[in-house]
């Protein structure tokens, strides 16, 4: 598709080749919702605050009167304004069919001579292809721009689809897994002491799985609707990772994974939200977990440099594309591979991890390369 910077320096060219001119120049803007932006300024352009007055409905060339051979559709009432800018003629350009609008600047003819009624019949037919032109560009644009909205909007609705599905999947696996283990508990059947602890650790893990599913569906709830909010307290960081990571070692272990913490011996403080990133820091441990295959490593650090804080949880499972690496970041987008391989998980929690740490004026930091690992990180700007 042509742009319109093109059509215009085109349109300029063509005009300056069959009627040599000392200057000229094309506005063009768009008036969208009763403000007008400049899109385009090409060619000898002229000051546009000083000429921006002019709008003009009816069509009608304003000109100098010394400048033209006839009166016929002229309008002469900015003869000031057309002096002070060394200006023979002016002509608005009235789009039919778009919120455009824009007007032409002409200087003198180089032959010194005024315009002839065929010069102007010959400049309002160019500037009414020229406008017919930028009308149509204007709508390819806007079709281009409907299709790419119809299939953002197209795929949000597979992806809620899709979401629905998960969750109940998500809510289905843990409480029959409960209910289950409830069922041979009660029969009694089970005397072991040893089996039975077994047993009733399996059902804190899922209900702890369960919890953290729905905190993670009740703060996305909040978070569409604008509502979540964030308490900030000057906190110790290490005792929230080592809270964290205690909740998790139960099911690390039994998942046959080995951790490594490295925590640095000083004490870093900072204003935080406890509870938030517990949960941002939770999430990410979440996914460590979820999406390691063979390689069963997990390490986690917290280090300082001169500008940030980070928090950083390195795992060595399948990694994520490069072209993927943005998308995670989206509501309810999971990688195809990993509702594949990993059906647990419903594409929010990194959305949620986002959001505390845009609250927090920090970011989640992501290195990743497919089938090596990836490391997210917390960072916090100093
Ligand atoms: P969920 O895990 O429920 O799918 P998330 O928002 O936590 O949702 O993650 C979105 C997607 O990002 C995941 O589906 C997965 O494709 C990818 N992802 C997140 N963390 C990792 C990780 N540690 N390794 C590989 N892929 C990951």
């Amino acid at each position: 598709m042509i742009s319109r910077d093109h059509l215009i320096d085109f349109f300029i060219i063509k005009i300056k080749e069959v009627l040599p001119l000392e200057k000229m120049a094309v506005f063009v803007y768009s008036n969208a919702s009763g403000k007008r932006k400049l899109l385009h300024k090409r060619g000898d352009a002229e000051d546009f605050i000083a000429l921006s007055s002019i709008s003009r409905e009816n069509g009608s060339i304003l000109a100098r009167k010394k400048a033209v051979q006839t009166e016929e559709n002229m309008d002469f009432s900015e003869e000031n304004l057309l002096v002070e800018e060394g200006l023979d003629l002016i002509i608005p350009l009235s789009f039919q069919t778009s919120d455009l609008a824009g007007f032409i600047t002409f200087g003198k003819k180089m032959s010194g001579e005024r315009f002839s009624r065929d010069d102007l019949e010959l400049l309002c037919t160019m500037v009414g292809e020229l406008t017919l032109n930028l009308e149509r560009i204007k709508l390819q644009e806007e079709v281009i721009y409907e299709r790419a909205e119809k299939e953002k909007l197209d795929e949000l609705n597979r992806l809620k689809t899709e979401f629905i599905s998960n969750v109940s999947h998500e809510l289905r696996t843990p409480m029959s897994s409960i209910r289950g283990l409830t069922e041979v508990l009660q029969e009694g059947k089970i005397k072991d002491k040893v089996k039975q602890d077994e047993l009733l650790g399996l059902m804190a893990s899922e209900s702890g799985r369960l919890s953290r599913f729905l905190h993670n569906i009740f703060d996305f709830g909040k978070i569409e609707s604008q509502v979540k909010t964030y308490h900030f307290q000057r906190q110790e960081l290490k005792p929230i990772i080592e809270e964290v990571v205690e909740l998790f070692r139960p099911r690390l272990e039994k998942e046959g994974f080995l951790l490594k913490v490295n925590l640095p011996q000083s004490s870093i403080f900072l204003k935080m939200d406890r509870d938030a990133i517990k949960q941002a820091l939770t999430n990410l441990l979440d996914n460590a977990i979820k999406y390691s295959s063979d390689n069963r490593e997990i390490d986690i650090e917290l280090i300082e440099t001169k500008e940030n804080v980070q928090i950083r949880v390195r795992d060595k499972g399948i990694g994520i594309a490069p072209e993927e690496q943005e998308k995670i970041f989206d509501k309810f987008y999971r990688h195809p591979e990993a509702s594949k391989l990993e059906p647990e998980g419903v594409g929010l929690g990194l959305k949620i991890t986002k959001h505390i740490m845009d609250a927090h004026q920090g970011e989640v930091g992501v290195e990743s390369q497919p089938k090596k690992g990836s490391t997210f990180s917390l960072i916090f700007p100093k």
